[in-house]
């Protein structure tokens, strides 16, 4: 807890601020963007924006491993609960919304949907009650190498199948940093995810890109540092990596996690919602587990249909063109009691951490 309170201390963070303020006179307006919905939580529950120059702004990019999964991809999952198996799903993705209805609608319908904390509680389930399952498997490099462990270990019980949708940052961020109508100028890599990879990952950012990184923790004064840091380095006019976070992330990863899912999975080229087609961005599971691989298994067929529902700027919002305040549809239609998008459902969602804590730009810093 001690060293908890010296990143939340707030005569620290201020005088980070006062740094960044001089920095900031000194440069042009400064597009900053993180890939991790933590991060946002982070930056909007603390009321971070407030505390940064008007030419410094920090966007929410991809980071919201829920928000990305293709409404195709729910409709799967769907398709396989009415089809009579039950469905394992974590509570963030139960309401996401799929091109008809979510796996919450299903289950008021009757289908056997049940939401788990982790797939060990999905296979402790499955244990008690023996019933052919599929785990709906979704999230970033964090969430696969557990799931590899058990299938590489052979641990996986008999009629419990698994229906991948897992996405990775590093492919996202080489795309977005590849697009010409994205202006950034810094980037602020996700934590959580760099323990996996290692920030060596994210070299490639000044080496191909030209522009700082900095590898942050979660704690407010962790990205008050990736901002001041960013914006010394834009002013030296040496962009590198920086690793903020090394008290948890080291430069080459988790080396055993990474064996794991190298071992279990490999890379395709994936669909992401709002987005499109990135390369070598999903994790499908190997030919020597396909027995494992509930869409081959049971030949999950769906038609594709709209992503979106009319209005919805959630697009816009996961690739850091827009706000959720520029969505008309924002703490109107939209709130997190009636989600009409998927950045609303989860919680890693940017309009669903802006509607929780203020709905607004510039949230005031409230922490004491
Ligand atoms: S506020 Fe709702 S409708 Fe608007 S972009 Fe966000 S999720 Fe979509």
């Amino acid at each position: 807890m001690e060293i908890l309170r010296k990143f939340r201390d707030r005569k620290l963070i201020q005088a980070v601020s006062k740094s960044i303020e001089k920095i900031a006179k000194k440069l042009d307006y400064v597009r900053i963007m993180h890939v991790c919905g933590t991060h946002e939580h982070t930056i909007t529950f603390f009321g971070l924006r407030s505390l940064l120059p008007d030419n410094v702004e920090l966007i929410a990019g991809p980071g919201c491993p829920v928000c990305i999964v293709p409404a195709r991809e729910v409709d799967e999952a769907i398709e396989i609960v009415f089809s009579g198996i039950r469905v394992y799903t974590y509570g963030d993705m139960y309401r996401v919304p799929g091109t008809k209805m979510s796996l919450a609608d299903a289950r008021s319908e009757g289908a056997d949907v049940k939401v788990v904390y982790g797939f060990n509680d999905a296979i402790r389930l499955h244990m008690k009650d023996r019933k052919k399952s599929v785990f709906f498997a979704v999230g970033f490099e964090t969430t696969a190498p557990t799931l590899a462990a058990f299938i590489s270990r052979r641990l996986i019980p008999d009629d419990l199948m698994i229906l991948p949708s897992f996405r990775l940052t590093v492919p996202i961020m080489k795309y977005i940093l590849s697009s010409f109508d994205i202006n950034i100028d810094g980037i602020i890599c996700p934590g959580h995810v760099s323990t996996i990879v290692g920030a060596s990952a994210w070299s490639f950012i000044p080496r191909i890109s030209g522009i700082p990184a900095v590898v942050a923790g979660f704690e407010p004064l962790d990205v008050m540092l990736a901002v001041f840091s960013i914006l010394k380095m834009l002013l030296e006019g040496k962009p590198r990596l920086v690793n903020e976070y090394s008290r948890a992330v080291s430069w080459r990863g988790n080396i055993t996690a990474k064996r794991y899912v190298r071992e279990v999975f490999y890379r395709a080229d994936g669909e992401w919602r709002g987005i499109g087609r990135v390369k070598r961005s999903r994790l499908l599971l190997r030919k020597r587990f396909k027995h494992l691989d509930a869409r081959s298994r049971l030949s999950v067929s769906v038609d594709t249909g709209p992503e979106f529902k009319p209005g919805c700027r959630c697009a816009d919002i996961i690739l850091g063109k827009a706000k959720p305040t520029d969505c008309p549809l924002f703490m109107r239609a939209c709130t997190p009691d009636r989600p009409q998008g998927p950045c609303m459902v989860s919680s890693e969602g940017t309009c669903s951490i802006w509607a929780k804590y203020g709905g607004y730009e510039r949230i005031q810093w409230h922490y004491d």
